[in-house]
């Protein structure tokens, strides 16, 4: 549901060969979606939808984890961080902007939504993270992970749906109906998502009953 559209698929072999799950099957498919336009013309949206659902998904892990009420505000700021990060792999993407060297090398490199929207990300890259930062506890990298997680599931109700078990052949798509920069993203979902964050907050704050 990211910026940039859902994902501009290069016909060439300027990258790199890497396993790919759908591959031709998948651009086909892209041009025959409805969503199809995204790729002809990638939308203006920011990430603003994926950090709203990274700190909603936050607010619930230091709700789990037991997180107090102080340190909520770099849950927050952590969760919807590692939301936009699996959109590294897209050019001119928040993160992918923001990263001079790297989000070129890897727009350049990786397919999009392949291997960094799949359960392998997810699995690796807690731990590369504890290997690069062993000091960093480990309930923050599960934040992190929670905010990570999040894109995926945003991904996977668009048309393009994601590589979730890359390099497995087989793209997930949960929706399929949720257009980038569409009313539902608009009206639905991010509502949805931030209603969803404030009731987290209110719950680790304490704030009342009824939330
Ligand atoms: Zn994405």
């Amino acid at each position: 549901m990211q910026g940039r559209g859902l994902g501009r698929h290069r016909r060439g072999g300027s990258k790199w060969r890497l396993p790919r799950a759908t591959g031709a099957a998948w651009r086909a498919r892209a041009r025959a979606s409805p969503d199809s336009a995204t790729y002809r013309r990638p939308s203006n949206t920011t990430g603003h939808t994926h950090a709203v659902a990274g700190a909603a998904a936050g607010a619930l892990a230091a709700l789990a984890l037991h997180l107090p009420a102080g340190v909520l505000p770099l849950a927050l700021a952590v969760a919807a961080a590692a939301a936009l990060l699996p959109d590294i792999d897209e050019r001119g993407s928040t993160v992918n902007r923001r990263l001079p060297i790297l989000g070129p090398l890897l727009a350049h490199t990786l397919h999009h939504r392949t291997v960094t929207h799949s359960l392998f990300a997810l699995a690796v890259l807690p731990a590369l993270c504890h290997l690069l930062f062993p000091a960093v506890p480990w309930r923050w990298l599960e934040v992190g992970e929670a905010g990570y997680a999040s894109h995926l599931l945003c991904d996977a109700l668009t048309p393009a749906g994601i590589d979730l078990f890359w390099p497995w052949p087989g793209r997930l798509r949960i929706g399929g109906w949720v257009r980038t920069g569409g009313w539902a993203e608009h009206v639905l979902f991010l509502p949805a998502f931030t209603a969803l964050a404030v009731w987290g907050v209110g719950r680790v704050l304490g704030v009342g009953r009824l939330l």
